[in-house]
This record gives C-alpha cells, sequence and structure tokens, in this order.
C-alpha cells in the first residue's frame, strides 16, 4: 500500500492517497472510519488533532459502521497515521 494511503486524523487504510498522487490534491471523500473530509478537516496537523480528539471523545465511531473490521484495534491503526499528524 502507497504510505501516503491512510488517513490523517485516523490511520485508516485507503484504497487511494486522500491528498492525491501529488499530496496536495484533497479528494473532499469522507473516511469511513473517523468520518474526516480529505481536504477539511485534515488539512493541517493542528486541524488533524483536533479533530482526533474530538472523534476519540465520541467514543471513535465509525462513520460508515458496515466498515468496521470484527477485530478492528484504534492502537494498531493509529501506528499509521504519518508521524507529522500524530
Ligand atoms: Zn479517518
Amino acid at each position: 500500500m502507497h504510505s501516503d494511503c491512510y488517513c490523517r486524523v485516523c490511520g485508516y487504510g485507503l484504497s487511494s492517497p486522500p491528498w492525491g498522487e501529488d499530496g496536495s490534491t484533497p479528494t473532499w471523500e469522507i473516511c469511513p472510519c473517523c468520518g474526516t473530509e480529505f481536504g477539511y478537516e485534515d488539512c493541517t496537523p493542528a486541524s488533524a488533532r483536533r479533530k482526533r480528539n474530538q472523534w476519540i471523545l465520541n467514543g471513535k465511531k465509525w462513520f460508515e459502521n458496515k466498515e468496521r473490521p470484527a477485530d478492528w484495534d484504534w492502537d494498531r491503526q493509529f501506528q499509521n497515521i504519518p508521524d507529522s499528524y500524530k
């Protein structure tokens, strides 16, 4: 998987880079896990952290609950978040 193919907020593995192949063309799609709109809440490390903290406080609810794996592990997924956005 492409190293940029993870949500900057929650680390969810995506089928395509949320900010495009050039890293600066957001898709404006919605993360199935945390509900971030790529290009909006994840545009800076500070805004990504704010969104992540809100999402955690709200119980880490999946935006698309049917996509949630039965053995989903937040601590493992967290490792996928790009270091500069952690
Ligand atoms: Zn996400």
